[in-house]
């Protein structure tokens, strides 16, 4: 495919490959981006802001929606892109594409609502003849950087509200899989958005990054990935509004009065969920001893009967990992973990990119696997006596994006709930529950800010006060 400059699609003779990382067979090529271009794209974003600012809401409506409509009818194209360009099996790409579409759907319903109020200026001695109230205007351009893991939604999730709100964008997805956000774009054109409002610029992110994100033109750095990229992108930003959407490793309590079949199932669901890529995938599973041995031993026999193999497959329950150098990451950690004491209960294995989903107990604290993201199909189970030493434990990382627990008990998730140092708290689901229009995001090295359409907007919009003086 190519790039998209203001409207234009334009191909270089320099390009990247973009693989299937089950068999390395190439699906397509994109350009290798260059600072100038995305200099290029930022002109014609400065450009689209004026546009879109301008543009009456029901036409962003109508846009957001005909791309809606698009989307369905290239459905089976999108799932199976997202399928061969990443990790996710069929059932997961399907699952990807329905809910991009949802978060485009509520971005041209949150459209309408982007509203502001009447200030009560006279509760202000010497402001008794005031009268005004504040709008939300757009930010301005604003920059986008996606992951690999969900390459569709994770887009939708930056293009969906920055349109909404009157914004223009430079998207930079991830180049491992670009390919879903330059169809995403494509049916942005075709929904009738005017070209300037959004270019989407392939490239190497370590070497056209700092163009991006530290052009002045650039008014919002929206990031999602990993933290020690948040954290380099930080250094130079400069003078601009941040949004970081960042890793986590969550934590699942089990106490022992909860549906210990529901707990199962939905913890290893949570714990493999496109191979553990996944930023609120499970990897921590707290469980009151009274119940241990019976989780362990039904998650170990459940986790043994997933099968893993190529992503269009549709018995397949898990995919690769998106390349076989995270598959060897993968696998050190899991090698340093048994070297260190942890005892490892199933998998622990890789051929090529396929890692077997790997369930661990005794996980001594110093090993990655306890503390660090793993971003695998790795899951450590722990027996516990209390909810507060569940708690404690949960929160003694250096993350905080969902947490979950399992109880039929209220005030022990109430408890919980109070006391889990995340974004959000999950009753009787896994940590890997999240719709579209919630606030997400997380706390300490998870993130700045909120995503989840309504409360994306707050960031990329900003109040403007009116006042008159009667
Ligand atoms: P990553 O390596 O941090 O890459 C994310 C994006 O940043 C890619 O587009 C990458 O480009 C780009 N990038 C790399 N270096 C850059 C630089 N110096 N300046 C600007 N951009 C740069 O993350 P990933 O491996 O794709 O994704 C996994 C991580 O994302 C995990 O930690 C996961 O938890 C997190 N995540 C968080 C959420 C959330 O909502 N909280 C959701 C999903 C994933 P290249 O591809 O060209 O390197």
């Amino acid at each position: 495919m190519k790039i998209l400059i203001g409207g234009n699609w334009i191909a270089k003779s320099d390009t990247i490959p973009v693989i299937n990382p089950f068999d390395g067979q190439l699906i397509d090529t994109v350009p290798a981006g260059t600072s100038q271009d995305i200099s290029a794209a930022i002109a014609a974003a400065v450009e689209g802001y004026e546009i879109n600012r301008n543009l009456p809401v029901h036409q962003r409506i109508s846009i957001l929606k005909k791309a809606c409509q698009i989307m369905e009818t290239r459905f089976d194209e999108l799932a199976k892109t997202i399928a061969t360009e990443g990790s996710k099996t069929i059932k997961e790409a399907r699952k990807e594409v329905d809910r991009a579409i949802n978060t485009m759907t509520i971005s041209a319903e949150e459209a309408r609502r982007i509203c502001g109020e009447t200030l009560p200026f006279d509760s202000a001695e010497g402001s008794e003849n005031r009268v005004g109230y504040y709008y939300r205007f757009p930010i301005g351009v604003i920059a986008a950087i996606t992951p690999f893991n969900d390459p569709l939604n994770l887009v939708a999730h930056k293009l969906g509200p920055a349109i909404a709100g009157g914004n223009s964008v430079v998207l930079k997805p991830a180049t491992v899989t670009p390919l879903s956000a330059l169809k995403l774009a494509e049916i942005l054109l075709d929904a009738g958005l005017p070209g300037k409002i959004l270019s989407v610029v392939t490239g190497h992110g370590n070497q056209i990054g700092d163009a991006l994100v530290s052009d002045e033109r650039v008014r919002m750095v929206s990031f999602t990935g990993g933290v020690e990229t948040g954290q380099e992108i930080m250094k130079k930003v400069g003078l601009k509004k941040v949004g970081m959407e960042l890793g986590s490793n969550s934590p699942v309590i089990v106490m022992d009065d909860c549906d210990l079949y529901n707990a199962v199932e939905s913890c290893v669901s949570g714990a493999f969920w496109a191979v553990g890529q996944n930023c609120i995938g499970v990897q921590r599973i707290y469980i009151q001893e009274a119940v241990y041995e019976q989780f362990r031993d039904q998650f170990v026999e459940r986790t043994k009967k997933y099968k893993t193999g190529f992503q269009l497959d549709e018995d397949t329950d898990m995919g690769p990992m998106i390349t076989e150098k995270e598959a060897i990451r993968v696998i050190e950690w899991v090698n340093e973990a048994v070297e260190k004491g942890a005892s490892l209960l199933t998998g622990g294995t890789r051929k090529g990119t396929l890692v077997q989903p790997t369930v661990f107990e005794k996980m001594p604290s110093s090993a990655k696997l306890d503390c660090q993201e793993v971003f695998g199909p790795v899951v450590n189970l722990y027996p516990v006596k209390t909810l507060d030493e569940a708690i404690a434990k949960s929160n003694a990382v250096n993350y905080g994006l969902h947490g979950a627990i399992f109880t039929r008990d209220l005030n022990q998730a109430f408890h919980a709930i109070k006391n889990l140092d995340v974004g959000s708290v999950i009753v009787n689901d896994s940590t890997d529950y999240r719709v579209d229009l919630m606030p997400f995001g997380g706390v300490k090295r998870s993130g700045l800010g909120r995503e989840g359409i309504k409360f994306a907007l707050q960031e990329m919009t900003e109040p403007k006060v009116v006042c008159f003086n009667l």
